[in-house]
């Protein structure tokens, strides 16, 4: 944790990004070290804990990290925490409270009360279409015999 949160505050400092830092364990060894570049690399995804699974993942060589533990200076963000269950660590330890980022100006609440909308009263317009045309992907998929799951 404590690398998480240098990582954070050296980042910041460097001018790469928000004050963000973590880090993948395995087995008592760090395996990588992320932290946020949103506004140094114009990406937007790049926070602290998706640029440590993206890290931890190549370093492995796999896309889950199984045995693993994620370690964020701040509790994630909505995106971040679809990542990480994406990446399926087996538990993630963080140090600052999201009520803590949101009084710095970094304010994800909004996200999690969209979430919770219907579709049509979210302030993203969202519409479908397309679904026979879409299904054709989903359709080979299923019916592919040396698909990798995940
Ligand atoms: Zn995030």
């Amino acid at each position: 944790m404590r690398e998480a949160i240098d990582l954070s505050l050296t980042n910041m400092q460097a001018g790469r990004g928000g004050p963000f830092g973590a880090v993948v364990v395995k087995d008592g060894q760090i395996i990588a070290r992320g932290f946020n570049q949103v506004t140094s690399t114009n990406d937007p995804t790049c926070h602290a804990e998706v640029d440590a699974i993206r890290k931890a993942c190549q370093a492995l060589g796999t896309f889950q990290l199984d045995g693993c533990d994620l370690y964020t200076s701040c509790e994630p963000c909505p995106m971040c925490l679809g990542a990480i269950y994406w990446a399926r660590p087996t538990r993630v330890f963080y140090g600052n409270t999201k009520a803590d980022a949101a009084a710095i100006g970094f304010d994800d609440q909004f996200i999690y009360e969209e979430l919770e909308k219907p579709l049509d009263q979210r302030r993203l317009p969202m519409q479908q279409f397309l679904r026979e045309e879409a299904l054709v992907s989903f359709k080979a998929w299923a019916d592919k015999q040396d698909r990798t799951t995940y």
